[in-house]
């Protein structure tokens, strides 16, 4: 017979994790579900571990920057292999403190792939769980390029392991984790480019800031190139690859040992099996109404990242995610705003 919760959280990230706490401090029997390490993006592979790299990258900054003006000596420089290894100071010691944080709070921990088997029944590792509800917070990953050659492109999650950096970086996309990532890297020792589709970078951030840190981001070395499409990657004879590019009617190339996929992440929803659940998909993204409920299949509600809301960032899917729970709990009377 198959194992029965009031609640499956599929994920174990922000949102999911928000969710589980709340429902189980009302008292539900909650299970969470990850088949990666506990602690989602966040803690593992974005915000964190990215701002303790920033971090280097701003300390070195204040040395060159406060030069003769009470610092002597500007050679400080990043070893990324000793700045990597205090990275994993932080991440690695996170997911068995999650995942004991949850069992704690008396939510049962699952490790494996979620899939759904029925409209109230979710696959595990072949096992089949029931459930009064399912909680999507299963996060976002890198949309498709649909560009020959896209296989050699590395995600955020590879840049943020590399043991060594590259010489040559392509940053393909211009948005915010382009430009850590590209000033991290700068500020490393490597030539970085940043390949731009549209006309100009950071689109959801104030004009004349983003003119600024171009500015600032051309100083340090780093080529940034708006309305350049990536038409293709190829590897090349020196075990490095080349971009095509075109921009307009012309064409280009750019030389790089390392490619990076920093053009964007759509929800994560591949593999959940939704057409068992009866789970609606539209353009890619959940079918929900206001209270972040599955259009389709009212035992299902979404949050953070995957149920695509709002911008793809740890407080929004927070905040989500509080909203999910309380429409869960108490009805559907809560809009995130
Ligand atoms: C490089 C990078 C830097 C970022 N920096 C910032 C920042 O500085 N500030 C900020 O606010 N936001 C930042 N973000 C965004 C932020 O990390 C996300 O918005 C946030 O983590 C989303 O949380 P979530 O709970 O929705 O999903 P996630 O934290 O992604 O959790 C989803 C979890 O679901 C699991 N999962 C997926 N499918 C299944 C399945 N079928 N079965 C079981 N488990 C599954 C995954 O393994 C994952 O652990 C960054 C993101 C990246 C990639």
């Amino acid at each position: 017979m198959a194992t029965e919760y009031d609640l499956i959280a599929i994920g174990s990230g922000t949102a999911a994790k928000v969710v589980a706490f709340k429902c189980r401090a009302a008292g539900w029997r909650v299970a969470i579900v990850d088949h990666r390490p506990y602690g989602g993006t966040c803690a593992l592979r974005g915000c964190d571990p990215k701002k303790v790299l920033v971090g280097a990258a701003e300390a070195l900054d204040g040395i060159r920057r406060l030069e003769g003006k009470g610092v002597v000596g500007r050679d400080a420089a990043v070893s990324w292999r000793s700045l990597m290894a205090f990275k994993r100071g932080f991440t690695d010691p996170r997911p068995p403190v999650v995942e004991a944080g949850l069992r704690e709070a008396g939510i049962e921990t699952l490790h494996g792939r979620a899939a759904f088997r029925g409209h109230d029944s979710l696959d595990v590792n072949g096992e089949t769980l029931k459930a009064r509800h399912v909680l999507i917070g299963t996060g976002a990953t890198p949309m498709k390029l649909g560009v020959p050659g896209e296989e050699h492109v590395i995600t955020s999650d590879q840049f943020l392991e590399l043991e060594e950096l590259p010489r040559r970086i392509v940053m393909v996309g211009g948005g915010f984790i382009a430009f850590e990532f590209a000033h991290i890297a700068a500020r490393a020792g490597s030539q970085v480019t940043v390949l731009e589709a549209l006309p100009r970078f950071l689109g959801h951030f104030d004009p004349d800031l983003v003119t600024l840190l171009a500015d600032r981001s051309r100083t340090l070395g780093i080529d940034l190139r708006t309305e350049t499409r990536v038409e293709g990657v190829e590897p090349d004879r020196d075990q490095g690859f080349v971009v095509k590019t075109s921009a307009g009617t012309s064409r280009g190339t750019v030389a790089a040992d390392l490619v990076v996929h920093a053009a964007g992440r759509v929800p994560d929803l591949e593999g959940l099996n939704l057409q068992a659940g009866a789970v609606n998909v539209a353009r890619g993204r959940l079918e929900l109404n206001d209270y972040l409920q599955s259009v389709s299949n009212p035992a299902v509600y979404a949050a953070g990242d995957a149920a695509g809301v709002g911008p793809a960032l740890t407080p929004v899917a927070a905040h989500d995610a509080h909203v999910a729970a309380s429409n869960l709990l108490d009805g559907n009377r809560r809009t995130p705003d």
